[in-house]
């Protein structure tokens, strides 16, 4: 089986990888390599009880979320390159009693359901974790939260990949077509045509027109995100709270996301977006004031018009699959979506979660 990927975010490079180690022939189309888009500016968070999730997405997340374990283990042996991944939970973190009481309402809930979420309150957040901001009044922890560092997933994904096989072609898919009954991927040098194509493509996936089918409904949200960096890490966990969050890694670097901007295809850093996370990363931990400032990146989050992701076969276009509008969560997501487009390019049955992604509820 020959298979076209159109996008080496993570998103493409995750199902590029999955088909490959279940035995297809696989070609990833991208004209900046792989890792850029929305995924270079990627927080990498594995987080999918947070609060204001719909119960589909929570779904997902939760399918997801189970899955990272056992993917990271093969894309890290295929690879032979480890990652830094760490289920470190995640502190919610309350400055006001409405907003502690909202918490407690969402653990209670998270509770009913069946996962664990504790209330810390300020002395014991205080204990936990010295270098938040004293005006924190109280916590949720959710254990099973998580992250990954995505460049490094990207690295091992890619290295993966290429030891199944995967060919990356740098090149611009210009059309999807059919050629000679195939599926076909046009572009500026050369028609390349295989069984099946997955338009992966993040939040270009719309510009990149389907012949006889519509263009997926999916927009750019530019999310600017920073890296600062201080001698130990300032967390141990990963802490949102002031309308942000802080990702701590495990050399003392610290992410500190995220702005949401509707801007169009524009990826600038802009001076407003880093101006406004550092006062937000300040608030939180004062320390990081003093920081070495590491960077600073954007992407455009692909959003579809009811914020799930579209994944699944064009209804009017044989041997073509979509697997994009992953908005917030693609790297959360990526392993789960792999394993839903590899079945169906490969005929292996359809897990349920796919009934809520389905891309004819678009028309597609
Ligand atoms: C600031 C920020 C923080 C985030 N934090 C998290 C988080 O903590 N957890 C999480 O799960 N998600 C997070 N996300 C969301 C996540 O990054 C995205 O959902 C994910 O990266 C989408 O991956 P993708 O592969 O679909 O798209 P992209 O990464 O955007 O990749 C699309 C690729 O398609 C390529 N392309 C474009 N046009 C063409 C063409 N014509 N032909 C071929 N290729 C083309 C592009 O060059 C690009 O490489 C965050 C996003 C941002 C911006």
């Amino acid at each position: 089986m020959q298979v076209i990927v159109v996008g080496a975010g993570v998103v493409g490079c995750a199902i590029a990888y999955e088909l490959a180690a279940r035995g297809a022939a696989v070609r990833v189309i991208d004209p900046r390599g792989s890792g850029q888009g929305a995924t270079r500016a990627s927080a990498g968070m594995l987080a999918p009880y947070i609060e204001g999730h719909s119960a589909a997405l929570l779904q997902l997340g939760v399918a997801g979320l189970d899955q990272y374990e056992r993917f990271i283990g093969r894309v890290s042996a295929d690879a032979r390159r480890s990652i830094e991944y760490r289920r470190t939970g995640t502190l919610q973190v309350a400055r006001t009693d409405e907003e502690a009481r909202a918490l407690e309402r969402h653990g209670r809930a998270l509770a009913d359901s069946g996962v664990t979420a504790t209330m810390l309150d300020q002395g014991e957040l205080s204990r936990s974790e010295p270098a938040l901001t004293t005006e924190a009044r109280a916590a949720l922890l959710i254990p099973p939260h998580g992250y990954v560092r995505v460049a490094a997933l990207m690295e091992a994904l890619v290295g993966a990949g290429v030891n199944r096989g995967v060919q990356l072609v740098v090149a611009r898919a210009r059309r999807i077509a059919h050629l000679n009954g195939r599926a076909a991927v046009e572009t500026a040098e050369a028609t390349l045509d295989a069984d099946a194509v997955v338009l992966a493509a993040g939040s270009w996936s719309g510009g990149i027109p389907v012949d006889t089918a519509p263009s997926p409904p999916v927009r750019p949200v530019r999310g600017q995100i920073l890296q600062l960096r201080l001698p130990q890490p300032p967390l141990s966990r990963i802490v949102w709270g002031s309308g942000g969050y802080m990702v701590p890694w495990e050399d003392g670097s610290v992410l500190v996301g995220s702005t949401a901007e509707e801007v169009g295809f524009d990826e600038s850093v802009t001076a407003d977006g880093v101006r406004r996370l550092l006062e937000r990363a300040e608030r939180l931990v004062p320390a990081l004031g003093g920081a070495v400032f590491e960077g600073a990146r954007a992407g455009l989050r692909p959003a579809s018009t009811d914020e799930l992701p579209i994944i699944g076969p064009s209804k009017g276009m044989p041997g073509v699959f979509y697997a994009t509008g992953h908005y917030r969560n693609g790297v959360l997501l990526a392993p789960l979506t792999a394993s839903l487009v590899a079945d169906l390019v490969l005929g292996g049955g359809e897990r349920p979660e796919l009934q809520l992604v389905r891309p004819d509820r678009f028309g597609l």
